[in-house]
């Protein structure tokens, strides 16, 4: 069996700056049901062309057929901001809010629905326009389908009208490596919640605030989401820089919506990523209320964490601890900062294997393999493990019989990925030097001084 695609990946990997050519590529794979590799194909084009709509917009809808709808919508989001003369804002509107709708946020869904007649009256989807006014619950004025602006807003917020609320069928079994990491992970949550009546004896309340950093790939979200596992409890996943985008105005209520939502929904953890989006909003926007007071409510909430958050466990990320506004680590809020380092050698075995399970292997040499992996992140490990199968599935494809990922293969394809913690290291390096009075980065210095 010929893989169709094979000859226009040849054609790549000769020349691999090839923009067009990595699209068209990405958009038949994309056509042809192979989201995940479309995916890592439109990474690649919107890392060479950063500027290019394409790409981005090939990102969101594969993010979204992968089932990450609310990256998805981020990116689609994106991509609307990119298109300034509004070309073809009104389908892009009108695709948001189909995703939107899919995942249950009814009203911002009707947010963009209206946008996307107000751009475009043409863009306007019937079906969706059904459906959405099917779902309207009461007397709220106007109908979709009218050109008018819906407002957004005015209903209760149900557990289910959340982007990412979900049992995540992941567990610490599924993280490599990462040891010191889980077990203050267990200690801070794991324990906690599996005996509340011991902590409750000792006066000790169950939940909390805890800021994981460090950077891209190295696991945060994932780490997160295998706590949420580990403890059977909801995981409820929010981008901090959606809120701020979609809901508009109405942000402050939403954020009090959604912490009463998880309350009711406790055991949960509750994600925020990208929290350092909220400290640019109250320093470098700080002349605008909006912003300002969207951080307040926040704090509000977190600090509400000790009296009525029992049972529910607030979970933050970023890739900029220095852009996150201190008000946010102040005891109650974010009490544990922990850093998220790049995976030693020992958890990349790890990492590898995770990602391996259920592939056909040969005696792989896992150690020699890491050696070579200095600064790869998890999702630098996966994607290693993603080409190397990709070359064995390619000659399988060709020969018709399994054959099996060569330790070889594993090293040509760590030839082709590149190590993406690079970057971040070296400016954590600069703040750890310069700018650790609270010795925030101290475990960064740690880190940077052991290796
Ligand atoms: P970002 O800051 O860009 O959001 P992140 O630190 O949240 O990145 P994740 O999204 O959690 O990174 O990780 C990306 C992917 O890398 C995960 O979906 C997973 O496949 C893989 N990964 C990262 N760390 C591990 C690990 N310790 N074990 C297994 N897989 C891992």
């Amino acid at each position: 069996m010929n893989d169709p695609f094979a000859p226009l990946e040849e054609a790549l990997r000769s020349t691999p700056g090839n923009v067009p050519l990595r699209l068209y590529l990405a958009s038949q794979l994309a056509s042809a049901g192979y989201s995940g590799r479309a995916l890592d194909h439109y990474r690649e084009a919107a890392g060479l062309q950063p500027g290019s709509v394409d790409a981005i917009l090939g990102v969101g809808r594969c993010l979204i057929a992968q089932g990450e709808a609310d990256k998805g919508i981020a990116a689609l989001n994106q991509a609307l901001g990119m298109d300034p003369d509004r070309l073809q804002s009104g389908h892009l509107h009108m695709e948001i809010a189909k995703a939107l709708y899919f995942l249950g946020r009814i009203e911002d869904a009707r947010h963009h629905f209206s946008a996307g007649i107000r751009d475009n009256p043409e863009a306007a989807d019937a079906d969706l326009s059904r459906r959405l006014n099917e779902n309207e619950e009461g007397n709220r004025g106007l109908r979709i389908g009218q050109s008018e602006r819906i407002p957004v807003g005015g209903g209760d917020i149900s557990p289910s009208n959340f982007d990412g609320l979900q049992d995540t069928g992941l567990s610490f079994r599924d993280v490599g490596g990462m040891d010191a990491l889980k077990e203050t992970l267990r200690r801070a949550i794991v324990y906690p919640f599996r005996s509340p009546e011991i902590y409750r004896a000792y006066g000790r309340s169950i939940g909390g605030g805890i800021l994981l950093y460090g950077p891209p790939g190295c696991g945060k979200t994932y780490i997160a989401r295998a706590t949420a596992g580990e403890i059977q409890a909801r995981f409820i996943s929010v981008g901090l820089s959606d809120i701020m985008d979609m809901w508009y105005g109405e942000s402050e209520r939403k954020l009090h919506d959604l912490f009463a939502s998880a309350r009711n929904q406790a055991p949960a953890v509750l994600f925020f990523d990208e929290v350092d989006a909220l400290g640019h909003s109250r320093t470098r926007m700080s002349q605008f209320t909006a912003g300002r007071t969207l951080v307040n409510q926040f704090l509000a909430e977190m600090d509400g964490i000790q009296s009525r958050n029992e049972n529910l466990l607030i979970i933050g990320a970023t890739n900029s601890p220095w852009d996150v506004d201190p008000a946010f680590r102040r005891p109650g809020r974010f009490d544990r900062i922990i850093f998220v380092a790049p995976p030693d050698a020992a958890a990349r075995v790890e990492i590898l294997k995770v990602h391996c399970r259920n592939k056909p292997l040969d005696r792989i040499d896992f150690n020699r393999i890491v050696t070579q992996m200095d600064r790869f992140s998890g999702a630098d490990i996966k994607n290693v493990c993603d080409v190397a199968a990709d070359k064995a599935l390619d000659e399988a494809l060709k020969s018709g019989s399994i054959r099996k990922i060569t330790t070889a293969d594993f090293l040509e394809a760590i030839r082709r990925v590149k190590p993406s913690t690079s970057e971040w290291l070296e400016t954590a390096h600069s703040y750890a030097r310069y700018a650790n009075t609270s010795g925030l980065y101290s475990e960064v210095e740690d880190y940077l001084q052991g290796r």
